[in-house]
């Protein structure tokens, strides 16, 4: 079977948290700090803060923006759900807006018509990797925060690296992501009240000094342990060359689904345009419309040893969206339809060109065969 994704860990991770159990300080040490440093300089960015995983990192940013229950979020429909769940914590309503069909990032324009006096953020989602268009959303006014959860390593047009402009930008390091800490994330940010908000939510809403159990304002326990931070760190020295293979790999598959892709509507993921690059996360098709339907081609795959999935299903249309809120059919179109024709292929920085070139001769034996 060739796997799906797959985290590049070695010798380096295992010393690394080998040295935290042996120095007993598993928690609220100091390679959390030395870890947020590093990842801040990286960026750019003032703050980096730590936590246990990008949904909590979402979680807090829309707090620290002042999302308040009865408030509307504008979002991506075409997402993982992480993004729409996070303002419902707050008892704030996701409102979804169609998405673009070359980037598969919230369209502006969409977004724009969606917002209403009851908006109080915009949380563009850098889809698979590819940079939203945050300046049209910074034109809305209105706070933002950025699901950079796959996005990792991905450049605006005009050279600021995504989750550099500012605005809370989360990162996820779930084991399939550019870089991983197991479980973990990472809350990029200019605002110093908005960073020493974060850090104190993320800790029970404890003061900065900690010498006092005193707890001023309500918080959680979204912290990331020393064991995760050391991997970090680790990741980070790795991250450049992890970074380059995934988008070797890229550049594998537009070769080997190049003949595929002219005969038939396949769709590819898009080519970096006008300045922004990609941060290669995941490769993404979607299957022409007049082949075979996505499901069968999966299935086809499976059976070739071909590890793939769905990748990603429209959040309006989950269940627990349409029992909550009446979704359905036909509200987003361009979502829906690349939602129900994606496959996400084998990709990982390890995937091997003769292992692109089976997902390839695969790919296209599926979509020969009956519809
Ligand atoms: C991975 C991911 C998240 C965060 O996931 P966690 O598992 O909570 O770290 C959020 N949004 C998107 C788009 C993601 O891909």
């Amino acid at each position: 079977m060739i796997d799906l994704a797959k985290p590049v860990i070695g010798p380096e991770e295992e010393a690394a948290v080998l040295e935290v159990l042996r120095s007993g300080q598993l928690s609220l040490g100091p390679t959390g700090p030395a870890f947020e440093r590093r990842f801040a300089g990286r960026l750019g960015v003032a703050h980096a803060c730590a936590v246990s995983s990008g949904t909590a990192g979402l979680h807090l940013a829309l707090r620290a923006v002042g999302v308040q229950a009865g408030d509307e979020v504008v979002t991506s429909p075409f997402s993982f759900v992480a993004s729409a769940n996070a303002p419902l914590f707050e008892g704030a309503r996701p409102v979804f807006a169609d998405i673009d069909p070359r980037t598969l990032n919230l369209d502006p324009e969409a977004a724009r018509a969606a917002v209403t006096e009851r908006t109080t953020a915009v949380l563009p989602v850098h889809i698979f990797g590819f940079p939203a268009d945050l300046p049209a959303f910074e034109a809305f006014g209105l706070p933002i925060v950025e699901d950079a959860c796959e996005a990792l390593g991905a450049v605006h047009a005009d050279g600021t690296p995504v989750g550099g402009r500012g605005h809370p930008a989360v990162f996820g390091f779930y084991a399939n992501k550019q870089m991983t800490t197991g479980e973990g994330g990472m809350v990029a940010l200019a605002d110093d009240a908005q960073a020493e908000r974060m850090r104190s939510e993320r800790n029970q809403g404890r003061a900065p000094d900690m010498g006092w159990l005193d707890h001023d304002r309500l918080g959680f326990n979204y912290r990331l342990t020393d064991l995760q931070a050391a991997i970090g760190l680790v990741q980070l020295d790795r991250l450049d060359g992890m970074l380059a293979d995934r988008a070797r790999v890229a550049g594998w598959y537009r070769e080997a689904l190049a003949d595929l892709a002219a005969q038939r509507p396949l769709g590819l993921p898009c080519e970096d345009a006008g300045g922004d690059r990609r941060g290669w996360f995941v490769f993404v098709v979607q299957v022409p419309p007049d082949g075979p339907p996505r499901d069968t081609v999966i299935e086809r795959l499976r059976e070739q040893g071909v590890g793939c999935k769905p990748y990603l299903p429209a959040i309006h249309l989950m269940s627990s969206y349409r029992e909550r809120f009446g979704h359905r059919e036909g509200e987003f179109p361009v979502c829906e339809d690349v939602a129900a024709r994606s496959v996400a292929l084998p990709f990982h920085p390890a995937l091997r060109q003769d292992e692109v070139g089976r997902v390839a001769e695969a790919l296209t034996a599926a979509l020969d065969g009956p519809i």
